[in-house]
């Protein structure tokens, strides 16, 4: 165990399409893998169908039947970040060019013969060279040809999405406009289809029960992930201490975004809470956090990350009378690290926790606490870590995997 934490996550590629993606993730934490599962499949954003005007419809579904269904057609969003923006971050008020592609579909039936209307019929109206509103932004020039196009639209190759049957006479026009989104908010918005990993392919940990008549064995044959690990013995004991470090994700898109992007942009996003987290979690240096971070739930927030006083206003020093929310040990049952209070660290150390995980270390979160797991208790994930803490709590020097620590805002 101690030589696998020695060392940093290691990601093997096993297989790529298109769509598609099967890795291999070592020398991680359950946590970790588990957060990128997450991170990949709630919070990237892409564009989707947000608004339908129907103007004519004639066919046999409702007019929210056919929005709902317009909703969950996949769009092009590559480089989402870029080249759209969030319509509540714009500066227009109704939408417009850059927070917003406007998709036409009108199609009526002719002959006598059932007709079906297919993503294929969305056209997306391109936005207005030149005339941009009065409004200054880039965007525009940053978005792909087929940027806010259905997926595989005319694409041969790919079947597209049936969106109603209709027969002669009938009629469907409608003008959609697509926003940017992520799937917190609402799954069409989700780049990914399916996002699932395995561990512990021969069930050594013991998450799991297998229910079994006769033979365990036979009755839960061990899939293709097993190949990679060694089998149990007969006589092997059950290890308490052991983790699992292995994951096999396989990561499917819906082709609004390409599998790459979509991990490496859950990794930035990833990174982006949890640089977040830390500087909503910085105390600002004149305040007297062992009185309870000043005793002001409405002191406004020095770092702008933060919201309404809560976190980052010392709003946890503040929710107990002892001085410590959250790592008071003993009386407050632990907390995060148990230990001494972060509050009381916070004002000791001239910058608590939060001047970078690594630095504080020593002094805030899990330097006197008796677990020194979590957070950035030690330089280095290896010298104190239990062995969940390795992801995260990695020193200046190892990090994770990202090289650039100060430039990428970890070190705030
Ligand atoms: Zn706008």
């Amino acid at each position: 165990m101690q030589a696998y934490e020695d060392s940093e996550p290691i990601v093997r590629i096993r297989d790529l399409k298109k769509d598609r993606v099967n890795f291999v993730l070592d020398n991680a934490d359950l946590a970790f893998a588990n957060a990128i599962r997450r991170v990949v499949q709630a919070d990237i954003p892409t564009v989707a169908i947000d608004m339908v005007e129907i103007e004519e419809n004639t066919t046999v579904l409702p007019d929210e039947f056919l929005a709902h269904r317009l909703g969950m057609i996949p769009l092009v969003s590559v480089n989402c970040d870029e080249a759209i923006r969030y319509s509540r971050e714009c500066t227009c008020l109704t939408g417009c060019q850059y927070c917003s592609v406007e998709l036409r579909l009108d199609v009526s039936c002719h002959d006598n013969r059932t007709m079906e209307v297919t993503s294929n019929h969305l056209e997306v109206i391109p936005p207005m060279n030149g005339e941009n509103d009065g409004l200054p932004g880039e965007e525009i020039t940053k978005r792909g040809e087929d940027f806010g196009h259905p997926v595989g639209k005319n694409d041969p190759a790919v079947q597209p999405v049936l969106i109603c049957k209709i027969r002669k006479g009938q009629q469907l026009k409608l003008r959609c406009v697509a926003k940017k989104g992520i799937a917190k908010e609402h799954a069409k918005w989700s780049p990914c289809s399916a996002v699932s990993f395995e561990y512990d392919p021969y069930n050594k940990l013991r998450h799991t029960t297998h229910w079994f008549e006769s033979d365990e064995r036979a009755e839960w044959p061990v899939g293709e992930n097993a190949k990679e690990e060694e089998p149990p013995r007969d006589d092997e004991p059950f290890d308490f201490n052991a983790k699992p470090r292995k994951f096999y994700f396989e990561v499917e898109t819906d082709g609004s975004l390409g599998p790459q992007e979509v991990i490496m942009r859950g990794l930035a996003e990833l990174q982006t809470k949890l640089a977040n987290l830390i500087l909503g979690l910085k105390a600002p240096p004149d305040v007297d956090m062992m009185n309870g971070g000043g005793g002001d739930p409405g002191m406004p927030p020095t770092n702008g990350h933060t919201t309404a006083g809560g976190w980052a206003g010392g709003g946890w020093g503040s929710m107990s009378p002892t001085g410590g929310g959250w790592g008071n040990g003993g009386s407050a049952g632990g907390g995060w690290a148990g230990g001494t209070s972060p509050a009381q660290n916070g004002g000791g150390n001239s910058g608590g926790w939060a001047t970078s995980p690594a630095q504080n270390a020593a002094s805030g979160w899990g330097g006197t606490s008796p677990s020194q797991n979590a957070w950035g208790s030690n330089t280095s994930p290896n010298s104190g870590a239990t062995g969940s803490g390795s992801t995260w709590g990695t020193g200046v020097q190892q990090g994770w995997a990202s090289p650039s620590q100060q430039a990428s805002g970890w070190n705030v």
